[in-house]
Formats: structure tokens, C-alpha cells, sequence
């Protein structure tokens, strides 16, 4: 089987539109997709409803925990649900309130209006690091998204502010009254030592978290059979997806689950 159940569409920080996600899924015989669009889920105002891939309803949540940024991607929930609503305007007002401080600290940077201008082009409301990154390198600021990542938008520099995420209580209650599941994107990520990651999921599983990614995008087997043995260990369904924005040679749509089935408890048995 073919899974992939965390990408990104033009809803968020992605470069194809929902259709074409769901298209090119279909070119690659994806038998089940998720678009998992950044704090929110526009991607299924309008996606055709005919596919031979199923479509299962998702997001991916930004909160935090213990001062670090988490993401929680839900899955498989109605977006009809008025508390799921409710966290996404939250979420929503949070990003616009960032991008507007994040576009002030880059006037130090050169990049003066950043706010503005990605605005005049964006069609989503969703503003994030990657615009700032883009911009700053149309600009001639920087010479790719890396650097601008790497000099002042990535973890603990001058355009990594940090927001009024929904805690993580209310962002799994949101996704469990909704219907769906709760589980912990790309655990290996944070840069948590195996103390603090196990301290996360602790915490994380007595609040009603489902489940854990044991894939992330093109990743060694020895860190999959690390998140295997923490799926076991703290009882949690296992989850799989690319995380694509763009085409390039390191991302494609799709993850095969062949050689972990027999490992895990996959999460795509309960859609
Ligand atoms: P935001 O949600 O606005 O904080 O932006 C986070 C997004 O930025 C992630 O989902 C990635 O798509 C992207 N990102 C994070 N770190 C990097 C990096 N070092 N280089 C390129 N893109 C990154
Ligand atoms: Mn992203
Ligand atoms: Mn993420
Ligand atoms: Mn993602």
C-alpha cells in the first residue's frame, strides 16, 4: 500500500493547489491521502469529491509544550465541528498577529513592508517563515530559503517569534471532538534527547494523544525503527506521511508500508 498521511497544499506553506495534490496522488496510485495544510483545513472547501485515492480529513496543528514548538497533525475529523472551528480562528488570529511581529523584527534585516507585500500575492491567509524566506530572497537578501533559515528565521533567531498557540490539551480536545486523532508530527525534530522526547509522550499520551509518526518524509531505517520501538513502547497507532510542500528530488507524495506493517498499529486501519 501507498500512504501518505502529512503533506502541504497552497492553503499553507505548499506549492501545489489541493486538486493538483490529489492528482499527482492519483498518478502515483496513493491509496489513501491526507492534506495536512498548516492551522488549517481550506483544502477541502471545493476538492473534488471523486477520486479513486481516499481522502482522509486533516491538519496540522502548531502548539506548544513546555515553551517548544510541537506540531499535531489531526486526522481523519469533520471540519463541520464548531470547537474544531473555533481553534482554527484561534490559530488563524495567532499566525496573522506573528507574521505582522515577524515582518517588523526583519525591517532590521533590509526587508522593509514584508507583511504587506506577501499579502498583495498570497492568495491564503496563512503567512508563515517560508514567505518571509521566499521574499527575502526575491529581494536578493539572502541566496536561498536555507540561508534565510539558517541566519535569521530558524529556531532561536531574530524572525522566530514566538506565538499564542493553543495549548496542546486544547488542541487535542478540539481534534477528538471532531471526531479524529491526535498524533505527533516528525517526533525527531525538536532536537528533544530521548529523555525529554519520552518525557513529551508521557505527557502527550495521558492527555488522549493517539499517535506518533513513524515516518517522516525520506528518512534512515534506523530512525524508524527508533520511532517503531516508542509507538510500542507507549501503546500509540502509528501514522506515515511525505510531508511535501514541493516537487524536488528529496520529496515525493506517498510512503510504502510494506516493510513496518507488521510492526506497528497503523492508524489508516481505523479510517
Ligand atoms: P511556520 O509554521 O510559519 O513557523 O513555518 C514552519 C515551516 O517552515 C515548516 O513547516 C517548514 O515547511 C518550513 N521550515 C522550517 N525550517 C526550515 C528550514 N530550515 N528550511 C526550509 N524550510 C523550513
Ligand atoms: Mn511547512
Ligand atoms: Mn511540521
Ligand atoms: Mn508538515
Amino acid at each position: 500500500m501507498l500512504i501518505d498521511l502529512h503533506c502541504h497544499s497552497t492553503c499553507s506553506d505548499g506549492s501545489l493547489t489541493p486538486a493538483e495534490l490529489v492528482k499527482a496522488a492519483e498518478k502515483r496510485n496513493i491509496d489513501m491521502l491526507s492534506i495536512t495544510d498548516h492551522d488549517n483545513m481550506d483544502a477541502y472547501f471545493g476538492l473534488p469529491l471523486v477520486s479513486p485515492v481516499k481522502i482522509i480529513k486533516g491538519v496540522e496543528f502548531s502548539t506548544t509544550w513546555n515553551k517548544c514548538v510541537i506540531h499535531i497533525l489531526g486526522l481523519n475529523m469533520s471540519d463541520q465541528c464548531m470547537q474544531l472551528q473555533h481553534v482554527i480562528n484561534k490559530q488563524k488570529d495567532a499566525r496573522v498577529q506573528r507574521a505582522k511581529v515577524i515582518s517588523k523584527r526583519l525591517n532590521r534585516c533590509g526587508l522593509i513592508g514584508g507583511y504587506e507585500t506577501i499579502s498583495t500575492y498570497k492568495k491564503s491567509w496563512q503567512i508563515g517563515r517560508p514567505d518571509f524566506a521566499q521574499l527575502l530572497v526575491k529581494q536578493g537578501i539572502f541566496k536561498d530559503v536555507q540561508s534565510a533559515f539558517k541566519k535569521i528565521l530558524g529556531r532561536g533567531k531574530i524572525g522566530d517569534v514566538k506565538s499564542q498557540w493553543l495549548s496542546l490539551t486544547k488542541i487535542i480536545q478540539a481534534i477528538h471532538s471532531a471526531g479524529g486523532f491526535a498524533i505527533l508530527a516528525h517526533p525527531l525534530t525538536y532536537q528533544f534527547t530521548n529523555t525529554k522526547l519520552k518525557r513529551f509522550l508521557y505527557d502527550f499520551t495521558a492527555l488522549g494523544g493517539d499517535g506518533i509518526e513513524v515516518i517522516n518524509g525520506y528518512q534512515n531505517s534506523d530512525k524508524t525503527a527508533y520511532l517503531i520501538k516508542l509507538s510500542q513502547e507507549f501503546r500509540l497507532k502509528a501514522s506515515i506521511g511525505s510531508d511535501f510542500h514541493h516537487n524536488s528530488a528529496w520529496s515525493q507524495l506517498g510512503c510504502t508500508t510494506d516493510h513496518i506493517k507488521n510492526q506497528i498499529d497503523p492508524i489508516w486501519n481505523y479510517f
